[in-house]
């Protein structure tokens, strides 16, 4: 802004300082032109070219006297006759007090016209000091009004350039000015010094400005030339550069301006970030995260957005959805026996433990079997390994069949099952136990190499948690271990408790 803005104002204040300076010339060239018009008059007039041709001393007295230079505002009034000699003279004090004096007025017109014939062209004018006294001075030739033939001399005018001139001057310019002796070019920093060139004067020939600038000000010098072109004077005019000083203020307030804005934007922007953006997320990153932990995966995560966000959230719900799905699929698998069907070591372990937690809040009976199928190796030798998964399948199927609902049959070992009971004391056990002995039996799985029957049997042990135990799981499973072993001990094909040891097989 600052370097778009002050060179904008720069150019401003230049343009100012010009026009500024055009006026001021212009004012000059105005009081030249006045004189011009009077001396062109004076020029074209009858009875001062009769005077000319027959000089006549009541025509002086009463053109160029005091009263009459008073009248019409001049300080001096000159006739050169035809051969540049003086030929009359009128006088009225100038500002200072003095006289203007003649050779003021003849030095530099006659250098110009000795040896001359005096030229009969139109009027010419310039400036003069006279006595110290800066003033504007016009010659014509003379010659009959009628503008015919030669010219018979030439009328001077000169008139001072008074304090009211230059105050009406100034006060056309719209700047003070002063004027000051010539003194040589102005000498400054060069990059501060800077020349213009002004438009056309009508009597002024030099056009060149020279403007020197410094912080505060423009100094505007303008070269006066004399009658011969030489240096006369300096008008020198100075003007504040309030503009420049303005624009400075106005692009520190306006920067301030915008550095508050742009804080508030800021701010506003970062609170939007963190309401819509950093909130909802860190919140989606928390529920992931209690997620997580938790395990929970069946879990739906709220969302409520219509945006990215919302669509994120929903997203991770899809993903949830597959994870919970992929996670109870392996569950499943990990959990159950891939031959049998039902519950495999992993998930019998679980629940056992399961129960016994159970039951240290509410005591009830728990009863455990263990199944193992008799000569099982010697069925898989005659009949083939096929054939003994076939077997160990309907024997699975079979425990499935006898189960309640909070039962588990579980495939334990190669060919060994167990069954949890929960809330079965000893006598529903060791009757169910025996049902599923018989119903095996039942199936009629031949088995030609078994020492025991024909058919497929299986020894049963059972242990029960209850009144007569309160040991922890891992005990309750080596009491049953122990019935089998019993079982197998006594002759197979038989169910065996803990308590009841010897149990007659059917
Ligand atoms: P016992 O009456 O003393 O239990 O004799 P057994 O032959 O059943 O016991 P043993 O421990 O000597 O043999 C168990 C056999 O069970 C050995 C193996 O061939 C068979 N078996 C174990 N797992 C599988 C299985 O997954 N499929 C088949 N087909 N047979 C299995
Ligand atoms: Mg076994
Ligand atoms: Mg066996």
């Amino acid at each position: 802004m600052k370097n778009s803005l002050l060179p904008a104002f720069d150019s401003i204040e230049k343009r100012f300082a010009q026009d500024s300076a055009k006026r001021l010339l212009s004012g000059f060239d105005e009081q030249l032109s006045g004189l011009s018009v009077l001396n062109r008059d004076w020029a074209y007039w009858d009875e001062l070219y009769n005077h000319m041709l027959r000089p006549n001393k009541a025509f002086e007295s009463s053109n160029i006297g005091p009263p009459a230079m008073s009248t019409s505002n001049l300080n001096a009034v000159l006739f050169i006759d035809r051969k540049g000699r003086p030929a009359g003279f009128g006088a009225r004090a100038l500002g200072n007090g003095l006289m203007p004096r003649q050779e003021d007025l003849v030095e530099p017109l006659q250098r110009r016209w000795v040896g001359q014939p005096v030229p009969a062209q139109s009027t010419q004018c310039g400036l003069t000091f006279m006595q110290k006294v800066l003033a504007a001075v016009c010659w014509t030739p003379i010659v009959h009004s009628d503008g015919r033939g030669a010219s018979v001399g030439v009328v001077v005018m000169a008139r001072e350039l008074n304090d009211s001139a230059l105050a009406v001057i100034a006060q056309n310019a719209g700047a003070a000015f002063s004027i000051e002796p010539h003194t040589g070019p102005p000498t400054a920093a060069a990059p501060a010094l800077l020349t213009w060139e002004l438009p056309k004067f009508l009597h002024f020939a030099n056009r060149s400005l020279t403007a020197l600038y410094d912080a505060s000000s423009i100094t505007l010098r303008y070269q006066l030339q004399d009658l011969e072109a030489q240096p006369l004077a300096w008008v020198r005019m100075r003007l504040e550069r309030n503009l420049a000083a303005q624009a400075q203020h106005i692009v520190s307030d306006v920067a301030v301006q915008l550095a508050v804005v742009a804080l508030a934007t800021g701010l506003v922007l970062l609170l939007t970030v963190h309401l819509w953006l950093v909130r909802p997320i860190r919140r989606l990153h928390a529920d992931l995260a209690s997620l997580t932990a938790s395990r929970r995966w069946d879990s739906v995560l709220a969302y409520d957005r219509p945006d990215e966000i919302g669509a994120l959230t929903q997203g991770v719900n899809a993903l949830l959805q597959v994870l919970g799905e992929q996670v109870e699929a392996l569950e499943t698998l990990s959990s159950t026996d891939a031959l049998t069907g039902i519950a495999n070591r992993r998930q019998f372990d679980e629940r056992l433990a399961y129960e016994f937690v159970r039951l240290a809040r509410r005591p009830a009976p728990l009863s455990l079997l263990l199944l193992d199928v008799d000569h099982f190796k010697r069925y898989n030798d005659l009949y083939g390994h096929p054939m003994g998964d076939i077997a160990l399948q309907k024997i699975g199927g079979l425990l499935q069949k006898f189960c309640r609902q909070q039962d588990l049959p579980a495939r334990i070992g190669g060919e060994e099952f167990a069954l949890l009971l929960p809330e079965t004391d000893a006598a529903g056990a060791i009757a169910l136990a025996e049902k599923l002995r018989q119903a095996l039996h039942g199936l009629a799985i031949v088995h030609d190499h078994s020492p025991t029957d024909p058919l497929v049997t299986a020894s049963i042990g059972i242990a029960t948690w209850g009144s007569d135990h309160r040991g922890e799981a891992s005990a309750l499973l080596l009491q049953a271990d122990e019935a089998l072993y019993s079982a197998k001990r006594s002759g197979r094909n038989r169910v065996c408790h803990r308590r009841y040891p010897d149990l007659p097989a059917h």
